[in-house]
């Protein structure tokens, strides 16, 4: 495995030339658009790396699928999708339009982000309590006692976040969010901030792949039923508006985020943690698709074999 991934990273390294830094949010524009690594985890905990593996990135979007997965466990499934769809999109993650169309009564899935300031505002708890809420399970997830978010991207978001501001308006205005928006949004910023490396990742999608068990621990935090869940929302919306053919080409439930990680998880085998944040057009890892392309392919991954 060591020597596969290796080699995949020699081959997808030119990649990196065809991608762009995410700078909306400044912060991240300091990021080394010629990055990348990987990590891979198998279910007997078995953990190989390449690349530049542990360097630490904002984990982003890839907060989402956690954000969700507290959201039902708080609230249970009826209750969530009551307020946010489970439909992919032909658009950006940050779009907002659809929503203020007469028929786009809700977002339309929780791995945007008008879905996932949704799913965000569901957390039990007030203010804070939210925050530490993810976190705790976060690192528990990933025996990291360390986990945390970084202060300078949290105010790097929140002083340019005003799209995301603007989406919080139009969902408290439809009656999808309660509170105050501002504090919604904090957590929201947080929780895009938390500082995770590959490895990280992997443990995430190895807790996924094992059905909602900590590798290192073996306790299970979370019930079948809604790992399921998770990962038909990552198969279908995980990828923004690149997830069909995401699926077709790779065929794993994955997760991405816009500081460049891709969160991979191959049911009851591999947890798979990718770096790299040279991004397409879509705002995915443009390297790290490529690399669990091939990683899919040599291994037969894909869920759909
Ligand atoms: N914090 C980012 C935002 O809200 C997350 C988006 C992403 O990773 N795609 O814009």
């Amino acid at each position: 495995m060591k020597e596969l991934l290796d080699r995949l990273i020699e081959k997808n390294k030119v990649l990196v030339k065809q991608g762009k830094i995410a700078n909306y949010i400044p912060l991240l524009g300091n990021a080394n658009p010629k990055d990348l690594g990987i990590c891979v985890i198998d279910s007997l905990g078995n953990l190989y790396s390449s690349g530049i593996y542990d360097k630490k990135f904002t984990i982003q979007s890839i907060s989402k699928v956690i954000a969700l997965m507290l959201a039902i466990m708080d609230h249970g499934e009826e209750e969530v999708f009551l307020k946010v769809g489970m439909e992919s999109i032909d658009e950006p993650f940050n779009s907002l339009y659809k929503l203020d169309l007469p028929h786009g009564h809700k977002p339309a899935n929780p791995m945007i982000n008008a879905g996932a300031i949704v799913t965000t505002s569901l957390i039990r708890g007030n203010g804070d309590e939210k925050l530490n809420r993810l976190l705790e399970i976060l690192r528990k997830i990933t025996n990291n006692e360390n986990i945390n978010y970084s202060k300078e991207v949290y105010q790097s978001e929140k002083t340019t976040g005003d799209r995301n501001r603007a989406i919080a308006f139009l969902l408290k205005s439809k009656g999808l969010i309660d509170g105050e928006i501002e504090e919604v949004l904090d957590i929201y910023f947080k929780q895009c901030s938390i500082e995770v490396d590959c490895q990280d990742i992997a443990k995430i999608g190895i807790f996924l792949a094992n059905k909602g068990r900590v590798l290192d621990t073996g306790e299970k935090l979370v019930d079948n039923r809604t790992i399921s869940t998770l990962m038909a929302i990552m198969t279908t919306c995980g990828m923004y508006d690149f997830s069909g053919e995401y699926a077709i080409k790779v065929g794993i439930p994955s997760k991405s985020g816009v500081s460049g990680g891709i969160l991979a998880s191959v049911p009851n085998k591999y947890g798979i943690g990718v770096y790299g944040p040279a991004l397409d057009k879509h705002g995915n890892s443009v390297a790290g698709y490529g690399i669990l392309k091939d990683l899919s392919q040599e291994l037969e991954l894909s869920i759909f074999v």
